[in-house]
């Protein structure tokens, strides 16, 4: 099986990201939202199963011709919710491709980030968009309590969590 995790770097290939959205589902609605900003309504809008392996296979060949190493950073909407977020994760693994969440602290605790890191996710990165009182009015209240609080589950976890303004 194909590795793509660091222990490949010795062949001197260089990762290329891919930032991929795969549900539009969200616990939030905030302010400065691209998905929300021209219908707060709209109805959202998720990847099937189908189209998330094609995408994902799409992206490991194009890795193969251009000579690069696969890396992903799964987000949304807040990936989590997607129906088929943990058999995508397990997609990942089964390909040792690493990779890094990008979504909300809502439906983190020990178990999942544990879960997430047993996965292969090697970061966690939440959102921050001022002080609390700057980032609830953008997101919504108890958001920056509760992004503030699953850092620590973050941690515990091993992932590394970065915190984006
Ligand atoms: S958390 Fe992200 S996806 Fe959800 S509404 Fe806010 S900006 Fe949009």
């Amino acid at each position: 099986m194909k590795q793509y995790f660091s222990e490949t770097k010795s062949e001197t290939k260089q990762f290329f990201a891919f930032q991929w959205h795969i549900t539009d589902e969200c616990d939030q609605r905030c302010k400065h939202c691209y998905i929300f900003s021209g219908d707060a309504c709209k109805k959202l809008d998720s990847m099937s199963w189908a189209q998330m392996e094609d995408t994902f296979y799409n992206c490991l060949d194009f890795c193969e011709v251009y000579g690069r190493l696969p890396y992903f950073y799964l987000t949304g909407g807040d990936p989590i919710l997607h129906h088929d977020f943990w058999r995508l994760l397990a997609l990942f693994k089964e390909q040792c491709v690493p990779f890094t969440i990008m979504g909300n602290p809502f439906h983190l605790n020990d178990q999942v980030c544990r879960k997430m890191k047993y996965y292969g996710c090697e970061k966690y990165q939440l959102s921050l968009d001022g002080l609390k009182e700057t980032h609830d009015w953008f997101r919504k209240p108890g958001s920056f309590d509760c992004t503030i609080e699953k850092i620590g589950c973050i941690n515990q976890s091993g992932m590394r969590n970065l915190r984006r303004k």
